[in-house]
């Protein structure tokens, strides 16, 4: 979102604490930079960054902070985060030295099937568009349940607190800029058919003004119910009960505003399907690059394995010294060859010891040995075959890949603990509906399944199954350093996240650019496809060199990714990074900044 000076953040102190809002040293304007210590917020948005600042601020810990947060962007970001989605969530706590994860991933009705996304009139699968904005597409919710796993096991405060700042600004509304009022442009379709959304986010029957007040009561009520009453009034009660009726009976308007080209299909999900939801604690996938350890997600998200095995193809490939152009080729040539073992292997319920050999050191150098300096291969290349050993032996089978909105954060606190945590609907809007009278929009995250298999004769992991986790590419990674954290970072955009988590760290690890640079340069995605996908910039800046090499460019995309991240310096020192320009640009605050 654009950055705004934080008007809000000494109003939100009055509500977020009972401390006077005097106690709070003024807060500057929130740029894509802060430096400084005692803790830190890096969100897209400046509302949201400045509620997780107030929190630390008033004595709560890197969790508390990141949860206040991560509601608020469920008001100010409701496209990409909020209570109707899932996400992962990871926490290094700095007492016990320890990386924990949350998955808080969406999963499937028990009744979902393999042809879950095939037309049975048809025998085809659906459009994309047709799945999305669809009850079938919408899976019981995460969010919620992450937020309440994450304080009770690491916060000092209940959630009831947490969610009350959110609430305020549900309530006082917030500014809209250019960014929020192109997603409502985007989708304004899809919201139109629904009463419940359109009501929110197309007042007037138009999309909001850049410049008016979005306000959402509805919303507020919702998480001043949830305070009042916990999680279980939305896994157990009216709210479960209201979510069932939505997605079995989707509230189609009777005087849609605009058209949409497919019929509303109803889908599956049932009482007990919410009732039954739980949060996992997968151990975080862990990987070596040089002298630091990178920890990830893992399934069923393949962000840490895709983004553990891309760095050690990488380290394998000796590239210290080596120039712009070299560290790029190999950047992308990685990239590719991961995304076909990806593509081949990763899914809600891979085995540990295939996981394990994905990020192994010897598997590392299977892959690498493909990779010539001097030639790109042609993509798609074949996965490796996980039985076998030695360079050449690709396992049968083929790759495909798809592109999408989400939303990440990153939270440090005074006493070392780190928290990076992406959520999201899946695509910007989720399934488009607005559960009536609640104010939050469905995720449409279901149709992060492959809808047919992708991998010829092989077995494809990501085909859906009875109450099944679609695979996701988030990858909120954390780096550690001496046993200690040195950077923290994740981003948004589907399946070129881990290109984006990667290429920050290429850059900063690699290229050796300071963490504001690596965030700010251009990027380019290679996911195993014929054409890399790339900014403009990167385009001009490097096409031709990496053209002569063989890569083959296209089509380009405005922009890749809208990261967060941060890097911890010598003396608790920290650089908070966001996007200064990528989706308008995002917002990084410290609690003491530096003079
Ligand atoms: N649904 C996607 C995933 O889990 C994220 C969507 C996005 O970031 O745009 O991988």
């Amino acid at each position: 979102m654009r950055i705004l000076p934080v008007l809000a953040a000494v109003s939100l102190s009055t509500v977020v604490v009972a401390a006077p809002a005097s106690a709070s040293p003024p807060t500057p304007a929130l740029g894509p930079t802060a430096t400084g210590y005692g803790g830190a917020v890096s969100t897209v948005d400046p509302t949201a960054t400045a509620v997780g600042l107030d929190v630390l601020r008033h004595g709560g810990n890197a969790v508390d902070a990141a949860v206040a947060a991560a509601a608020t962007l469920g008001v100010t970001e409701p496209f990409s985060a909020g209570i109707g989605g899932g996400g992962f969530f990871v926490y290094y706590d700095a007492k016990r030295h320890r990386v924990s994860t949350i998955d808080g991933r969406e999963t499937g009705p028990a009744t979902m099937t393999s042809t879950y996304f095939i037309n049975p009139e048809t025998g085809k699968p659906y459009d994309f568009q047709e799945a999305r904005v669809s009850g079938l597409s919408a899976g019981v919710p995460g969010t919620l349940a992450t937020w309440e796993a994450a304080a009770r096991s690491w916060g000092t405060r209940p959630l009831s607190r947490l969610l009350r700042p959110a609430a305020a600004v549900a309530d006082r509304g917030f500014p809209v800029d250019a960014t929020f009022r192109q997603q409502v442009t985007d989708n304004a379709a899809a919201f139109g058919q629904f009463d419940a959304t359109s009501a929110i986010y197309l007042p007037g029957g138009q999309p909001p003004a850049v410049g008016s007040i979005l306000r959402n009561p509805d919303l507020a009520d919702t998480y001043r119910l949830i305070a009042r009453k916990g999680t279980d009034v939305f896994y157990r009660g009216p709210i479960a009960a209201d979510i069932v009726r939505t997605v079995q009976h989707p509230p189609v308007s009777a005087h849609p505003i605009g058209t949409w080209a497919y019929p509303i299909r109803p889908g599956r999900l049932t009482r007990d399907d919410i009732a039954s939801y739980r949060v996992r604690r997968p151990a975080p996938t862990r990987s070596d690059f040089r002298d630091l350890t990178v920890y990830g997600m893992s399934t069923p998200s393949s962000g840490g394995t895709a983004v553990g095995e891309a760095l050690n193809i990488l380290e394998q490939s000796r590239l210290s010294g080596a120039d712009v152009t070299q560290v790029l080729h190999h950047y992308l040539e990685a990239s590719a060859l991961t995304f076909a073992d990806r593509g081949r292997y990763v899914g809600a319920y891979t085995p540990q010891w295939i996981l394990d050999r994905l990020i192994s050191d010897r598997w590392a150098r299977q892959r690498a040995c493909q990779i010539s300096p001097s030639a790109a291969m042609t993509k798609p290349v074949p996965p490796g075959d996980i039985t076998a050993s030695g360079c050449t032996p690709a396992a049968v089978g083929g790759p495909t890949e798809q592109g999408r909105s989400t939303t990440n954060l990153t939270v440090a606190d005074r006493w070392g603990n780190v928290v990076e945590y992406t959520l999201t609907i899946e695509q910007t809007g989720g399934n488009a509906m607005v559960v009536p009278g609640r104010g939050f929009l469905l995720n449409n995250e279901l149709t992060d399944f492959n809808f047919t298999g992708t991998q010829g004769d092989a077995p494809d992991p990501n085909l859906p199954g009875p109450g099944k986790r679609p695979r996701s590419s988030m990858s909120p990674t954390i780096v550690l350093s001496g046993g200690k954290p040195f950077l923290a970072l994740g981003s948004p955009g589907g399946a070129t996240i881990i290109t984006t988590v990667l290429q920050i760290l290429v850059n900063r690890l690699i290229l050796g650019m300071p963490l504001p640079a690596a965030m700010a340069a251009p990027r380019a995605s290679q996911r195993n496809t014929a054409g890399i996908q790339a900014e403009p910039a990167f385009h001009t800046r490097y096409g031709p060199a990496l053209t002569a090499l063989g890569h083959t460019f296209g089509p380009d995309t405005p922009e890749l990714g809208a990261a967060t991240a941060m890097e911890f310096t010598s003396h608790g020192g920290i650089i908070a990074t966001a996007e200064p320009v990528r989706r308008g640009g995002g917002a990084a605050g410290v609690v003491h900044p530096a003079r």
